[in-house]
């Protein structure tokens, strides 16, 4: 459990110091047995989390520790409901994706990291952050894919470890980036 906590906070730090996530934005989770997530709280920024302000809750989202989860605990909840298999969610609303996200272009899976299935990755139209419906699309909107588009939002990552969705919303953004380059250089007339 302690491990699964010095993970996140970790995690947190990585993906704050890499810049895909400022401010308060962002929550990553993990699981810590079949029944209960840890998850960074509501109102913090990622920067520096202390292992007490991570927040234990059950599939129920009954909170088990004092502190309050992220708001997107609901989103995080269902996506593990629904996908079995996983154990880590990380969400950012990493720059260069997250611009895509507000766009009508796609973003490409390139080559380097898992699995290519679809070309583009998948997404979701727009939701409240934070509201049940965002919670319900966004599992559904993942199938059995690791990686999902929130639009005019952000990114979800997903990973049988932290260190795996971590990397995967890296390449994310290095991905989007070469993108945006390739595709500002040829607009240029
Ligand atoms: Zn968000």
């Amino acid at each position: 459990m302690v491990e699964n906590v010095s993970k996140i906070i970790e995690c947190s730090n990585n993906i704050f110091n890499k810049g895909l996530v400022s401010g308060k934005a962002g929550n990553v989770s993990a699981k810590v047995d079949e029944n209960i997530i840890a998850i960074t709280p509501t109102l913090k920024s990622l920067n520096n989390l202390k292992e007490d302000d991570i927040v234990l809750v059950d599939l129920d989202g009954n909170c088990l520790t004092k502190g309050k989860p992220s708001s997107e605990v609901k989103m995080h909840l269902e996506i593990y409901k629904k996908r079995k298999d996983i154990n880590a969610i990380v969400h950012t609303h990493s720059p260069y994706a997250t611009g895509f996200s507000f766009s009508n272009k796609k973003i490409k899976r390139l080559e380097g990291f898992g699995q290519i299935n679809n070309e583009y990755l998948s997404s979701i139209e727009y939701e409240k952050p934070g509201s049940s419906e965002l919670a319900i699309k966004a599992a559904e909107g993942l199938g059995s894919e690791d990686v999902l588009i929130l639009k005019n939002h952000g990114v979800i990552c997903i990973g049988d470890t932290l260190k795996e969705a971590e990397s995967l919303a890296i390449f994310i953004e290095e991905s989007s980036k070469t993108q945006f380059i390739a595709l500002t250089l040829n607009s240029i007339k």
